[in-house]
């Protein structure tokens, strides 16, 4: 009752909402740094690139405007000793090639420190762009049937593109929680791609260990974990959850040969990480993990390390709705007057 009183005076007042949701500072999530030409590829897909020049003009206008970009782990001590300035952390997932030949020039142009989460699928060459795959298949065709991969899904008529964008939301849906062995299945039986296929877009597309060594290099990265499979974790079972999380810290820390400290949930909405991952990150003494979920970060998050709030930045992000970020708004719209996500 009071909850509901509260929630419906917060609607009313942007002074309120701001004093009380708009937090100590907010994370920002890419996927990939690509060229207009390049970016412009892609439809269904296009909120995973943003350009360089798109990226740095965000980046300008955040530090004309006081905003501190600072690393994931001064944020933490941010949180700790809060200062005016609210703080902003970019962070990249997955491991693509063009986080080191597009996003780091402009990172370090403007000088600002960014993390970068490894799917280990990417570096070894082996991770299935079920998304990238999806796209081309309904664009190619009028249905998609995936009874052949086990799977009673079917939609027909895919003939314009609304019915197309419609059924690539709702595929996605359905194939996002798979297993990794589900997400190759669909890939060679439903879009008919050979292994070989599939092994020339990884070495296409993804960084190599070396390359991410070199990335490394940088004072300004911080490389954190990302699972092992690129799956859905609270949609496996707790072992193979388990397993997806510590095989890839311990993969990326015998590689780099420094701790890991940090995590994202692959695909990171609420549904995709919950209890079970927040007690495995605690077990294995890693500081932090985001979801893909919009929020504020507050100084109650030193308690709730492993639920942070996440907000993707492309071309196409608004002024509008990053003002609606920085007022605590979104965070209302999305979360109620529930500080932490989950
Ligand atoms: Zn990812």
């Amino acid at each position: 009752m009071i909850k509901k009183l509260l929630e419906s005076i917060l609607h009313r007042s942007s002074y309120l909402t701001n004093t009380l949701y708009s937090g100590e500072g907010y994370i920002f999530m890419l996927h990939r740094i690509l060229p207009i030409e390049e970016k412009i590829k892609f439809d269904y897909n296009s909120s995973l690139a943003i350009t360089p020049k798109g990226l740095e003009d965000f980046i300008r206008q955040f530090q004309e405007n006081n905003f501190d970009i600072i690393s994931l782990d001064d944020a933490f001590f941010r949180l700790k000793k809060p200062k005016k300035n609210k703080f902003i952390c970019f962070t990249i997932d997955d491991g693509y090639k063009d986080n080191l030949t597009f996003g780091l020039p402009v990172f370090e142009k403007m000088n600002v420190p960014f993390t970068v989460y490894i799917s280990s699928c990417f570096p070894e060459n082996r991770a299935i762009y079920w998304w990238y795959f999806l796209e081309t298949h309904i664009k190619r065709n009028e249905s998609i049937d995936l009874s052949s991969i086990g799977i009673n899904f079917k939609l027909n008529n895919l003939i314009d593109e609304q019915s197309k964008l419609d059924a690539f939301q709702k595929a996605s849906q359905i194939i996002k929680p798979l297993s990794y062995e589900k997400h190759k299945e669909f890939a060679l039986k439903i879009c008919g791609l050979t292994q070989e296929e599939l092994e020339g877009f990884n070495k296409q597309n993804n960084m190599t260990w070396d390359e991410i060594f070199e990335l490394n290099k940088s004072s300004l990265v911080t490389i954190g974990a990302h699972t092992t499979d690129h799956v859905s974790l609270k949609n496996q079972s707790f072992q193979n959850s388990k397993n997806q999380i510590q095989e890839s810290i311990l993969l990326l820390e015998n590689k780099l040969g420094e701790k890991m400290n940090h995590f994202a949930y692959p695909y990171g909405a609420l549904t995709d990480a919950g209890k079970n991952e927040f007690n495995i990150l605690k077990s294995l003494n890693i500081k932090s993990a985001v979801y893909n979920h919009p929020g504020s970060v507050f100084k109650q998050h030193l308690e709730f390390p492993y639920q942070l709030p996440r907000i993707g930045l492309t071309d196409e992000t608004s002024i509008s709705r990053l003002k609606k970020l920085f007022s605590g708004r979104l965070h209302f719209e999305f979360n109620g007057s529930n500080k932490i996500l989950g």
